[in-house]
């Protein structure tokens, strides 16, 4: 991946992301580039950046280089490279901060993965559990791509001839979860 000579982040621009740049900074801190994070990640092969790298820029302030790349968004919290970093660094949850970070900002090169993600959890929260057939009818409306539900054709026609699922209308579900998410979102507010 080419990266840009002067890409760190403006601080005063933005003080909340600054404070939460510089909060993940001092979780990696630490690092001695030592790889064994890279080494360890199951996911590394369809990375732009290893995660031994990636620290590396997150370190260097090269905040935009990070954040440009696929890198934390494809991170899956295996918590490998937290059990095994030398140092006993908190890389999984760092990783999180960024996710935060840049859903945050709504990165085009990220909107898939976060339109993917938004529907899969708001059809938890409304029935309790992933309806399938809603949560990808709602996240192929707002793709708009109409190329891409026939991506997806083969393994559905497979998972219905199999009863795995079932055709769905969208519906409003009990909202049964909604009392926990809010007080996960209360608690991350005050961490
Ligand atoms: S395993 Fe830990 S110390 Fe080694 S490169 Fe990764 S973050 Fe740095
Ligand atoms: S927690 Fe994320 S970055 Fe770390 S090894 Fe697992 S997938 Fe890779």
């Amino acid at each position: 991946m080419a990266l840009a000579e002067d890409t760190a982040i403006d601080l005063t621009a933005m003080p909340e992301e600054a404070s939460a740049l510089a909060d993940i900074r001092a979780m990696v801190q630490p690092c001695i580039q030592c790889g064994t994070c890279t080494g360890s990640c199951p996911n590394e092969f369809a990375m732009d950046l290893t995660p031994r790298h990636m620290w590396r820029l997150v370190l260097l302030g090269r905040t935009e280089d990070v954040l440009a790349s696929r890198t934390f968004s494809l991170c899956s919290a295996c918590y490998m490279c937290t059990l095994r970093c030398p140092r006993g660094l908190p890389l999984t949850e760092a990783i999180g901060r960024l996710k935060q970070l840049a859903a945050r900002r709504h990165l085009s090169h990220l909107r898939s993965g976060d339109l993917f993600y938004r529907n899969f959890i708001a059809s938890v929260r409304r029935h309790g559990r992933v309806r399938e057939m809603e949560f990808m009818g709602l996240y192929f409306a707002q793709m708009m791509n109409p190329w891409l539900p026939l991506r997806y054709a083969d393994m559905g026609m497979r998972l219905m001839r199999r009863g795995k699922v079932t055709l769905q209308l969208p519906s409003r579900g009990g909202g049964g979860l909604n009392k926990l998410f809010e007080k996960v979102a209360e608690m991350e507010n005050r961490s």
